[in-house]
């Protein structure tokens, strides 16, 4: 990935997020990258999603345990938009430890479970996972989208979805919270 790809990106997540800014980012970037070919996000320190998963970066979460976390996707498609990250960063599924990348879509399945009962609008849902830039992968921690889907929606996900629109706080824990709340019993999603 260029050197801009990867300043896009980080700044396009970095925006939305009160506790990290784009001053505190930039700088960062530039040191990391004064070498092109030092640009191997790989463990990188200034994932946005390891910064979520170790509580430094604001998010709404749904579920987490020792293997993965769940919370909402600030750019959502539609809402009640969730994604499932591995706990240990992994910049593609291949470097995912495969009874994490187990969990990742056992954990998958049961928020499309949720979802379905949650009272958000979903008449179907996609479990969508883009691995590498090519695919469209955009932030180099490998993650599971679970979205909720309904009549009329667009049938692609990539080319139709508007990620300008940028949801608000109260909006997401309020989705969160309904998900949550449409888990199986006690010991469902454990
Ligand atoms: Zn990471």
């Amino acid at each position: 990935m260029s050197r801009g790809a990867v300043m896009i990106e980080c700044l396009y997540y970095a925006k939305t997020t009160p506790i990290i800014t784009v001053d505190d980012w930039k700088p960062r970037l530039e040191d990391r990258f004064q070498d092109e070919s030092e640009a191997n996000l790989s463990g990188a320190p200034e994932c946005i999603f390891c910064e979520i998963v170790s509580g430094k970066a604001e998010a709404s979460i749904v579920f987490r345990d020792e293997q993965v976390t769940v919370f909402m996707d600030i750019h959502p498609v539609n809402p009640g938009h969730l994604l499932v990250v591995p706990n240990e960063h992994a910049s593609g599924i291949d470097d995912v430890p495969e009874a994490v990348c187990a969990r990742m879509f056992i954990v998958g399945r049961q928020m499309a479970r949720a979802l379905r009962r949650s009272g958000l609008r979903c008449e179907g849902v996609n479990l969508y996972l883009a691995d590498g830039a090519a695919a469209g992968q955009d932030v180099f921690h490998s993650h599971l989208h679970v979205i909720p889907r309904f009549r009329g929606n667009p049938g692609s996900l990539g080319l139709q979805a508007d990620f300008s629109v940028v949801a608000s706080r109260d909006e997401l824990e309020v989705q969160a919270e309904a998900i949550r709340n449409s888990f199986d019993a006690a010991g469902d999603v454990v």
